[in-house]
């Protein structure tokens, strides 16, 4: 497997051909994964945002002023707005905002982000369906690939940010292991690898967080294999106990 990043590429603007741009940036071939970083698509797709335009409605202004107290901070209760507004659910509200996006995957914030947003907008929202938007890009490329739009997110139970999927198209997002066995005879009985995350992961090291300007990588020589797929990668609520445990608790500040 090999992950080249792409670079060479322009400030992405609203309404711009991010297909063709990728296209020419990276010598895509057939069977390749193109991995994009949603900051691009949600640019392509004009999703910045203005604070001004956020009328706080009584629920952000409460979430802010509770934020405010517990951090000493001064929080914006138009970002709040923005938040509740971009959002399914809302998990947490206190010390932070954990969500639940309108198209299911849980972050932080609704995964808006307030840095490499471009132009002169305060805020880039995700875009509305990664998914739908994996699926345009990979119908627009002059190659049969795969497409992973990821964003970097933080996780709980462990220090630190990674990439993560939250689009995808062309490729299953888990391989199905179970049914197969370990070196030792065994059946995986539990084994679904979620192969969009690590290729998400992987495409993450060589793109970076920062201003290095490397919004997409391309993963070559890398194949899903003789397997069971599933689309299946945000887990249903019913089976998610800990986002279940998460609706009966409340933050008390020390
Ligand atoms: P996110 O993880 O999707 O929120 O995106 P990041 O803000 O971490 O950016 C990922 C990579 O894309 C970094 O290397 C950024 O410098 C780069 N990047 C972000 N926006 C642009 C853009 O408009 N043009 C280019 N060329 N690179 C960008
Ligand atoms: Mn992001
Ligand atoms: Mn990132």
């Amino acid at each position: 497997m090999r992950v080249t990043p792409v670079s060479g590429l322009p400030e992405v603007r609203g309404g711009d051909d991010l297909a063709g741009m990728l296209a020419d940036a990276a010598e895509i071939g057939d069977g390749d994964v193109l991995c994009i970083a949603s900051t691009v698509v949600s640019k392509a797709e004009g999703r910045h945002a203005d604070l001004a335009d956020y009328e706080p409605g009584p629920r952000a202004r409460e979430i802010a002023a509770r934020l405010e107290s517990l951090t000493g901070d001064e929080k914006d209760p138009r970002f709040a707005q923005a938040v509740v507004e971009e959002s399914e659910e809302l998990l947490m509200d206190a010390p932070f905002l954990l969500t639940v996006t309108r198209f299911g995957h849980v972050n932080v914030n609704a995964g808006i982000d307030r840095s490499n947003v471009g132009g002169d907008a305060d805020l880039l929202l995700l875009p509305r369906d990664p998914s739908a938007s994996a699926a345009r890009l990979r119908e627009a490329m002059p190659a049969d690939v795969a497409v992973v739009v990821t964003d970097t997110c933080g996780r709980p139970f462990r220090v630190g940010q990674r990439a993560v999927a939250i689009g995808w198209a062309g490729v299953p997002a888990s391989r199905d292991w179970r049914g197969e066995t370990d070196r030792d005879g065994h059946e995986l009985r539990v084994t679904v690898e979620s192969v969009v995350d690590e290729l998400a992961g992987a495409a993450n090291l060589v793109m970076g967080e920062g201003a290095g300007g490397t919004p997409a990588a391309l993963v070559s020589d890398w194949s899903f294999g003789d397997h069971a797929g599933s689309d299946e990668l945000f887990r249903p609520e019913e089976t998610d106990y800990v986002r279940q445990a998460l609706r009966g608790w409340t933050y008390e500040a020390e």
